[in-house]
């Protein structure tokens, strides 16, 4: 099975990588969909939105303040180092993810469209300016911006658009791709998940990684069963 991925991967001149949260399940954090996400019995759709933090910004703000303390105890796994080679190998390669837990860039990779925005980013509700914040905890819940308005994460929640210029990025590079890797996400968080099937119009071989089968697997080329952690770089041995 793998040895028709490797075949596909020696022949293309592009190659795009979509990441989703199974990526960084093996460093340990949690998924959306998955009993160990759950949070105070919480589920992260009744969090992630809008609505939440205009009725309960600090209640959103700890969760994001737990998150985000989780996320800087982990450390990038061999997943993430697989695909900082791939940026490496190929000479038109893209990597688009769906996560804002900044282990990407820990591990290496340079170019970087990021759908979902990124957890270490604040954005402030007034005046709109954004920072970089590594700070965990926070120092005080909410945060505030210098202009007394409350900053908010800046990440997509769901009913939010995408950054305009990361999505033309990332269907440009799914209209181009010779093959497209879908990487532990559950396709099924939209417009994302159209992008593998944007591919598939193209003419890219689409290639799935997943520990379950997903809403995109019958539609994928070839739909391997397993870690990312492990068939990812044992793709790359086979591809050297
Ligand atoms: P998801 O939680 O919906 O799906 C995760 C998928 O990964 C599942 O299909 C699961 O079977 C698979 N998986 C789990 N462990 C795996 C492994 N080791 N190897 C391969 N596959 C594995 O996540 P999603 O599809 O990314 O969508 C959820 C949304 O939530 C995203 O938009 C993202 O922005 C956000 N999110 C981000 C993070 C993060 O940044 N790490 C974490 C949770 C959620
Ligand atoms: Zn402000």
């Amino acid at each position: 099975m793998l040895a028709r991925a490797v075949e596909w991967l020696f022949r293309a001149g592009t190659v795009v990588a979509l990441t989703g949260a199974g990526v960084s399940a093996e460093s340990g954090v949690p998924t959306f969909r998955g009993a160990e996400g759950l949070w105070r019995s919480f589920r992260p759709e009744e969090l992630a939105t809008p609505g939440a933090f205009a009725r309960d910004p600090k209640l959103v703000w700890e969760w994001y303040d737990w998150r985000r303390s989780l996320i800087a105890r982990s450390s990038p796994n061999a997943g993430h180092y697989a695909l900082v080679d791939m940026e490496r190998r190929f000479s038109d390669f893209t990597l688009l993810t769906q996560n804002v837990d900044g282990l990407h860039d820990r591990a290496g990779s340079r170019r970087i469209v990021r759908l979902h925005g990124d957890i270490w980013t604040l954005r402030c509700t007034g005046c709109g300016r954004e920072e970089h914040n590594e700070q965990v905890p926070l120092d005080e819940l909410p945060p505030r911006c210098l202009c007394g308005a409350l900053f908010r994460p800046g990440v997509v929640w769901f009913g939010e658009p995408l950054p305009h210029k990361a999505l033309a990025a990332a269907f440009a590079a799914a209209e181009r791709a010779d093959v497209f890797l879908v990487l532990g996400t559950s396709s099924v968080v939209y417009p994302a998940a159209a992008l593998p099937r944007v591919a598939l119009e193209r003419g890219a071989r689409v290639v799935e990684i997943n520990l379950e089968p997903t809403e995109l697997s019958s539609l994928a080329h070839l739909s391997l069963r397993g870690k990312t952690g492990e068939l990812l770089p044992e793709l790359l041995r086979q591809a050297a």
